[in-house]
């Protein structure tokens, strides 16, 4: 399950993310993070379900920080598709590139669904629904 986290200024400070891995064991990769002296915006991967996930998120709202579910799947109409890689250097977390058949491949775990793709695709063959 991927989440983004939001912290607010009141929190961006703290260790919320360790806290969390230590007292829960659930090791969370961070897949994109923006973080200032005012807000942070991090995008987890959380290798778990059922209680412990939910474990995981009440922890992390307990604490201050906003969580948001990232459940979309990125669509690419490969009938639109040219094959052309305007798409695969841009995304920030290599979650698109080519086969040896010079067919479009993506790895759902590894997209934020910040939509650098859908612009950077010039015949507009990826969507998220
Ligand atoms: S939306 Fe596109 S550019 Fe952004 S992470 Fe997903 S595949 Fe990469
Ligand atoms: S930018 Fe669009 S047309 Fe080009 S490879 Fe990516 S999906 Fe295909």
């Amino acid at each position: 399950m991927r989440l983004r986290l939001i912290y607010s200024p009141s929190v961006v400070e703290k260790p919320i993310l360790a806290t969390v891995i230590l007292k829960t064991g659930v090791t969370i990769n961070i897949l994109e993070a923006k973080v200032d002296a005012q807000r942070g915006e991090l995008v987890v991967s959380i290798p778990t379900e059922g209680e412990s996930l939910q474990r995981v998120i009440e922890m992390f709202q307990d604490a201050g920080v906003e969580v948001q579910l990232l459940t979309k799947t990125l669509q690419i109409d490969l009938e639109r598709c040219t094959s052309c890689g305007a798409c695969i250097s841009p995304c920030p977390t290599k979650a698109l590139r080519f086969r040896s058949d010079w067919t479009i491949d993506f790895d759902e775990e590894r997209c934020v669904a910040c939509r650098v793709c859908v612009k950077a695709c010039p015949v507009k063959a990826i969507s998220i629904p």
